[in-house]
């Protein structure tokens, strides 16, 4: 036994309707004999010969070329001895329930009554074509519920019209799919659809596998073969139908070459061939039903479009995989920017203070997991007599001066040697990795830069000398070990003031007391 579906009972508003589709009389005799296993060939030829009209359709079925096997058959009686009992049965209840559904409905009504039966038709015709293709038994089974699938629609747009606009209006002329009206209605066409079919008593195979026919995969496990089989024909029959009569071709076929590929060993050329196929049976079965299905194209040209909209849909993910790695890099980018701008002082363009705090403590990181051979150096270097400098050639031209001298600093530095304006007048280089003959090096080399630095500001030729203090720590323990060496090279620095100034002191400590 299957598990329950969802919905064990129709929604109030189908059940109340006094307009509930009811199935013929014709249909239900068909049914009973259906399930009584005494009945044989000529006691359902006599029931169906009783309705006129299901008895030229069955003839005009048995001699079409779904069914078609060798010469051309004219009597019931004949057509049942050559369908088969089964068959015979299920065709006839499937026409005669088919008959007695609605065609069109109200002017005002949204619901494109075409358009459910050449869904309808399609869906019949697919899973029975199917059913044969992946060797299954039940191709009369698919052929009805396909042509039942859909019945929940029917009812829901006959019975509950104004309910069911709100989902018309949301898909805006084309079919709802069963997600479309969950999301508005809570509940959806294949279990109204199940619901219904077992109201009236149709077979168990027939209500389960439409139910499940949206989603197989919650199939439970103790399902039957023929209803696993007939709910996964009726989805795969369904994107079938999709990729036929809808506008979104395209995913739908992807989707069925996917699954089809899944379940069974076919390959994609063969799912696009099974489709061009149908052509002939739904136009066959559309005239049997006296229905007008009108496909906009041949089917081998809607398969084309399929194509073109799957190449199309794959190039739209390329093209939304591109554009978002380009945000990606613009944020990146943006990121890098707004960096650059927290790290970068304003006035000079080389790195600010916060730059160099946050440098030194990394260096110092390293300096402590023994990354360094030799010991780490700063410097610090300060413009001499710069306030005098402001004062004599106004603060402007004080400003020319520092953005040279920063660049002479920036340029004295080398590979992994970092340079920064410490505020003011005020430079900081950092070198991971030195001694102090280095340092001495380093720094003589970027005071006499700025020595060399001439600043031409309102046609006067600008110099200014700077005095350098420099201090090298071999033994790096702790990160507060980077502030106390700043401040030893701070003291230096004021060595080197009050030596001659335009000069360096640098000194070598080797661990730093705190
Ligand atoms: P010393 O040789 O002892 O360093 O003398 P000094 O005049 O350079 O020393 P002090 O630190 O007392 O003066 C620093 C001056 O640097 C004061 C200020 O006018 C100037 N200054 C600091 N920042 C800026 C700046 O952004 N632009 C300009 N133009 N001047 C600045
Ligand atoms: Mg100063
Ligand atoms: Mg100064």
């Amino acid at each position: 036994m299957s598990k329950e579906l969802v919905l064990p009972q129709l929604p109030e508003l189908i059940a109340k309707a006094d307009n509930l589709p009811s199935p013929p009389s014709v249909a239900m005799e068909v049914l009973r004999l259906t399930s009584d296993d005494s009945v044989c060939i000529e006691d359902i030829a006599v029931v169906v010969s009783r309705d006129p009209a299901l008895s030229a359709k069955l003839l005009k079925l048995s001699n079409s070329s779904l069914f078609k096997r060798g010469s051309e058959i004219s009597t019931i009686d004949r057509a049942t001895m050559v369908l088969g009992l089964k068959t015979v049965k299920l065709m006839a209840l499937s026409f005669s329930l088919a008959g007695s559904l609605p065609k069109s409905g109200e002017e005002e009504s949204l619901f494109d009554y075409d358009a459910y039966w050449a869904q309808s038709l399609t869906m019949a015709v697919a899973g029975r074509s199917l059913a044969q293709l992946v060797k299954s038994r039940y191709f009369d089974e698919a052929f009805m519920c396909g042509l039942l699938s859909h019945i929940g629609q029917l009812v829901m747009a006959e019975c509950m019209p104004e309910q069911y606009a709100k989902v018309l209006e949301r898909v805006a002329g084309s079919m709802p799919t069963a997600e479309d009206e969950r999301q508005v209605l809570g509940f959806d066409y294949p279990t109204i659809g199940a619901t219904l079919l077992r109201q009236w008593e149709m077979p168990e195979q027939i209500h389960e596998s439409i139910g499940y026919s949206a989603c197989p995969m919650d199939l439970p496990a103790t399902s039957s073969v023929e209803v696993t089989e007939l709910a996964w024909i009726l989805h795969l029959a369904e994107l079938a139908t999709t990729v036929i009569c809808s506008s979104r071709k395209g995913p739908a076929l992807s989707q069925l070459h996917e699954t089809v590929s899944s379940r069974f060993e076919l390959s994609d050329s063969e799912i696009d061939a099974f489709i061009i196929g149908l052509e002939n049976g739904v136009s066959e079965t559309a005239s049997m039903l006296n229905i007008e299905v009108r496909h906009a194209e041949p089917f081998d040209k809607i398969i084309e479009q399929a194509r073109m909209q799957m190449v199309s849909v794959s190039l739209g993910t390329a093209i939304d995989l591109q554009q978002s790695k380009e945000r990606e890099e613009a944020l990146e980018l943006e990121k890098e920017e707004l960096s650059k701008k927290a790290n970068t002082d304003k006035l000079t363009g080389i790195n600010n203070r916060a730059f160099f705090d946050e440098k030194l403590r990394e260096v110092i990181k390293e300096h402590i997991a023994d990354k360094y051979d030799k010991g780490l150096g700063l410097l610090v270097l300060d413009i001499d007599h710069f306030k005098n400098f402001n004062d004599t050639h106004g603060h402007l031209a004080g400003d020319a001066v520092l953005v040279a001298v920063a660049q002479a600093v920036d340029d004295g530095v080398r590979g992994a040697d970092v340079a920064a304006r410490y505020g003011g007048e005020e430079f900081v280089v950092i070198l991971p990795e030195t001694d102090e003959e280095g340092l001495l090096l380093v720094s003589e080399r970027i005071r006499q830069a700025v020595e060399a630095t001439e600043v031409t500001y309102e046609d006067k030729l600008l110099k200014v000398t700077a005095s350098i203090g420099g201090a090298v720590c071999n033994c790096i323990d702790h990160q507060a070990d980077g502030p106390a060496l700043l401040k030893v090279a701070d003291e230096c620095l004021y060595a080197a003031k009050e030596k001659s100034r335009n000069c360096s002191v640098v000194t070598t400590v080797d661990s730093i007391v705190l």
